[in-house]
């Protein structure tokens, strides 16, 4: 039996496992699918308070991971497959074996949406980026695309004119989700250019091991060409990782989890934290203060009710 599991080995959840095992509760953290979350699959993180030279995304989130560590926080590589939350102790599935804890919490993040193409994949951190706040900065007067058509889109392309010499924003229709008022300034500034009705077919330069440029096809009249670019930012929506607490947490329509306020979902003793609840802020500093957040609710109940 565990005083705490926690799900996920992000921001959010390495920092609440560093603060339960700093309060003696020997946390269980359960990796997830993509371990060490965002941050694993960014390259300079000069964002995050305390390295003034940035630090290395992987790096970074690897260290928090070993200060866990230290203060005897146990890592489990796996996911949690099904979860049953309707009485505690709570029962997780992971890889098969089944779990019990006390509190869990859920730090499984948000994944940005890929379009799916081998190219892209392999330059993720290399020119392809889902995060214009991180990443905006390395293309300081360089040609930057962005793929979407919803408000995430139009505020990364407007968040990059600051950087870029030119801003193309594609976008496979020509009806935007955005709202209005963000399509129009985006329409209005003059470093960014719409593409419509257009897809990106491949990415390149996959041997160079850095984004060159990409090929383009307009979906209406078939033509396929190249564009020379430098930096690619997906902006097509993010899916929270909530599938086995689906009918157990209270989530939005998107699967978010829905909080109650501080950490608290509303199971008793199931706190969120992290990409999963928060679609607004998604950085790094934010996940790792919901970590904080979560750990100190799940100290406060375990200690309520007398572990
Ligand atoms: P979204 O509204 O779901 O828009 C996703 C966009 O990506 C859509 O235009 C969609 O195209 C496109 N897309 C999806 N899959 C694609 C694919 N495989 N290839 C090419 N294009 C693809 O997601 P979001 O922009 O991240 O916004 C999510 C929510 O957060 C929304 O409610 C939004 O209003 C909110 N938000 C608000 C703000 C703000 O107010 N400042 C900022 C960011 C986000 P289709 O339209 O063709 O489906």
């Amino acid at each position: 039996m565990h005083n705490v599991v926690i799900l996920g080995s992000g921001c959010a959840g390495n920092t609440a496992a560093i603060y339960t095992a700093r309060a003696n509760l020997k946390p269980l953290v359960i990796t997830g699918h993509e371990p060490g979350g965002q941050l694993s699959i960014t390259s300079l993180v000069e964002n995050f308070p305390g390295f003034p030279e940035g630090v290395d995304g992987p790096e970074l989130v690897e260290r928090m991971k070993q200060q866990a560590q230290h203060f005897g926080a146990e890592y489990r590589d796996g996911s949690a497959q099904v979860a049953d939350l309707s009485k505690r102790p709570f029962r997780l599935s992971v890889e098969g074996e089944w779990i019990e804890t006390r509190t869990l919490i859920v730090a499984t993040g948000a994944s940005a949406r890929w379009l799916g193409l081998e190219s892209e994949q392999k330059l993720i951190g290399k020119g392809v980026s889902s995060c214009a706040t991180c990443d905006g900065f390395f293309f300081r007067d360089k040609n930057i695309m962005v793929v979407g058509g919803g408000d995430s889109a139009m505020e990364e392309s407007l968040f990059l004119t600051r950087f870029g010499r030119e801003v193309t924003l594609v976008h496979r229709r020509d009806q935007f989700r955005a709202s209005k008022i963000m399509l129009d300034r985006a329409m209005a500034h003059p470093k960014l250019k719409m593409v419509t009705n257009s897809v990106i077919d491949e990415v390149y330069d996959v041997s160079k091991g850095e984004v060159s440029g990409v090929r383009l096809r307009n979906l209406v009249t078939g033509e396929a060409h190249d564009q020379a670019v430098d930096g690619l930012f997906i902006a097509i929506g993010h899916i929270p990782n909530t599938k086995p607490f689906a009918g157990q947490l209270d989530l939005d329509p998107d699967g978010y989890i829905l909080s109650k306020g501080g950490a608290r979902t509303n199971i008793t003793g199931v706190f969120h934290a992290g990409d999963v609840q928060d679609r607004t802020y998604r950085q790094a500093i934010t996940a790792s203060g919901a970590g904080c957040m979560a750990a100190m609710e799940a100290e406060k109940f375990l200690e309520h009710e007398g572990h």
